[in-house]
């Protein structure tokens, strides 16, 4: 099957990962993952756009499991001998009426939106083949987070030189000033969500500059985006966008055509680059 094209989402039981399987069903020329850390869930949503004449396939993925994570490359290696687009969507938000101590949430939202999409991209990345897509799902979010950070901690997040252990211990620092409660008097925003997501976009830069480093030749353009603000469990019913209308800028990125050069590397909303 190595030369059949494969593409990979994750979180994508519902909301906008299922729209954007969906999506890449209709318009992907290859196999489209659907997947979910609840297997039952997972094949629900396959019947679905089964229903509608789409035949996605599906691997159970649980970003917070590293066992999880290594079993899908594994797979991927030896049917495909690696993968063309994954797009890491998989995420969690704490309502904002939640009293979940804001040290647990700091824990929890950390755990999976930023080192559970680092360690995908970690066993992930090496697999992916020339010319592949990387869309990694940020959100606005992270830049009005950014805007609330303090100077030093601004500077650091938009530095072109900042490392992925540099950026880890960051994130790893945030959590433990939650758990201190000295998080804001460090310069950090009152947001674990927006902490999370101003990880994945820096992530993402990062990412996108090693990879103009280690393998220049092969073509792979890796962004971070937001979808919007979109009507799913997450967001609730309030959100101007439906999850088909939040998966056009993630699958965009996904689809971006062999002779692009870009976007790369950059925080993308509305099809359009934005400043970090
Ligand atoms: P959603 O409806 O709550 O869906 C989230 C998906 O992620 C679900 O399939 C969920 O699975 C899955 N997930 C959570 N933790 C996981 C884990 N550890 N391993 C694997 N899957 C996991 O949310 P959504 O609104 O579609 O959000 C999708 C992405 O867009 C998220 O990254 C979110 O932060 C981002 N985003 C959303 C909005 C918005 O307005 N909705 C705006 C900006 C950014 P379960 O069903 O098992 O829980």
């Amino acid at each position: 099957m190595s030369n059949v094209r494969v593409a990979v989402v994750t979180g994508s039981n519902k909301g906008i990962g299922f729209s954007i399987v969906r999506a890449l069903c209709q318009q992907f020329p290859g196999h489209v993952y659907l997947t979910a850390r609840d297997p039952g869930r997972g094949q629900e949503a396959v019947k679905k756009l089964e229903e509608e004449g789409l035949h996605p396939f599906f691997h159970q993925l649980d970003i917070d499991d590293l066992q999880s994570i290594r079993a899908l490359r594994v797979f991927l290696k030896e049917k495909y001998g690696g993968l063309d687009v994954l797009i890491n969507n998989a995420g969690i938000a704490f309502k904002v009426n939640d009293t979940t101590p804001f040290a647990v949430q700091a824990e929890v939202t950390l755990k999976t939106n930023f080192f559970g999409t680092r360690n995908i991209c970690t066993e992930l990345l090496p697999l992916v083949k020339p010319y592949g897509r990387v869309v990694n799902v940020s959100s606005m979010v992270s830049q009005s987070a950014l805007g609330k950070c303090s100077g030093e901690l601004q500077q650091k997040f938009r530095s072109d030189t900042i490392t992925e252990d540099e950026l880890v211990e960051l994130m790893t620092t945030f959590v433990e000033d939650a758990k201190k409660s000295v998080h804001e008097k460090k310069g950090w925003p009152n947001t674990a969500y927006g902490v999370s997501k101003i990880g994945v976009t820096v992530l993402s830069r990062i990412q996108a500059r090693m990879l103009n480093e280690k393998r220049k030749g092969d073509h792979i353009l890796l962004n971070a985006c937001c979808p919007g603000w979109v009507r799913t469990d997450m967001a609730g019913p309030k959100a101007p966008k439906s999850p088909d209308e939040g998966a056009v800028t993630p699958v965009y990125l996904a689809l971006l055509p062999s002779n692009a050069d870009g976007p790369h590397g950059q925080f993308v909303s509305e099809k359009t680059v934005q400043t970090w």
